[in-house]
């Protein structure tokens, strides 16, 4: 019997009906395989009330004109990191206590159960560790960590929203909308009057995560390329693959022959690499997947 998730939200964008073959075939999959590496996208966290960018009709592009900002763009001016810190700061406190959900929590479970090689997430949302994933690497970096540029000291971004408090007692902007990576979008005018804070060694401080324009670290880069080896097949959940970085991972997995299974809505840029491809909502099946099968 096929149950329907509970908590779907408005940032889950429409898909078909799920079926026990499709339950059926991921559940196979999985089975099958001993060193099951599991690559999540924004489509695991849409559930949780983080949209993502790209869904037609609810992500964040069909949502808005604005668009996330680039990393040069980051690193040109004062102005523009006013513009990217004030609306962080807007958006941190409903972007830091936004929970798990169902996906988060059984792919958790499933490296507690010993039947999980690696997870590799493009999220920056810290949603997987939060669920208790710790065989994990964050692609994209983390949005709970903030690093300085010059010596790069790392701070948890939970204490930095305490010192760009005190630099701004009076901010009380109203956030408008969340973005993926807790940007909101807030008028112009109030960005100038946000106070910035700098490092002690005065160096720049940015999130630590990769911005779009950005490129990932080397040791990054090595240790998902050692996992994807390592593993001998890849399950895509929630990603378009529509990322350069996301997409050479199932490139290089599917140049090793290694079986790729896909479980996202909407066309990825690797379906014509999958064993297999199904436009379901992921916390559907995984509600349905039985983790009992597996032990
Ligand atoms: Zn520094």
């Amino acid at each position: 019997m096929i149950s329907n998730s509970r908590n779907l939200t408005s940032f889950i964008p429409h898909a078909r009906q799920i079926t026990q073959e499709d339950v059926q075939l991921v559940s196979d999959f999985m089975l099958k395989s001993k060193k099951l590496l599991i690559l999540t996208g924004a489509g695991v966290s849409t559930a949780s009330g983080i949209p993502d960018y790209r869904s037609k009709g609810v992500g964040l592009y069909a949502r808005s004109n604005q668009r996330p900002m680039q990393y040069s763009d980051f690193l040109e001016n004062d102005e523009n990191r006013k513009r990217y810190w004030s609306r962080n700061f807007t958006g941190w406190s409903r972007f830091s206590s936004v929970k798990p959900n169902l996906t988060h929590n059984f792919i958790a479970k499933l490296e507690q159960l010993k039947l999980l090689h690696w997870v590799v997430t493009q999220n920056v949302d810290g949603l997987h560790q939060r669920a208790g994933s710790s065989r994990l690497t964050e692609l994209h970096g983390t949005m709970h960590e903030v690093i300085c540029l010059q010596c790069q000291k790392i701070i948890l971004r939970r204490e930095f929203q305490d010192i760009l408090s005190k630099l701004n007692p009076n901010w009380t902007v109203k956030s408008i909308q969340t973005a993926p990576d807790a940007d909101v979008f807030i008028a112009e005018n109030e960005v100038m009057k946000f106070n910035l804070a700098k490092c002690e060694c005065g160096g720049v401080l940015k999130p630590n995560v990769v911005f779009f324009g950005g490129s990932i670290s080397k040791d990054i880069n090595e240790e998902v390329r050692q996992h994807v080896d390592e593993a001998d097949s890849i399950l895509v959940v929630g990603s378009s693959l529509q990322t350069y970085s996301a997409y050479r991972i199932i490139s290089r997995a599917s140049d090793m022959r290694k079986p790729i299974g896909i479980v996202s809505i909407g066309e990825t840029r690797a379906d014509h690499l999958a064993s297999f491809k199904i436009s379901i909502n992921c916390n559907q099946l995984f509600e349905n997947l039985q983790l009992s099968a597996y032990s």
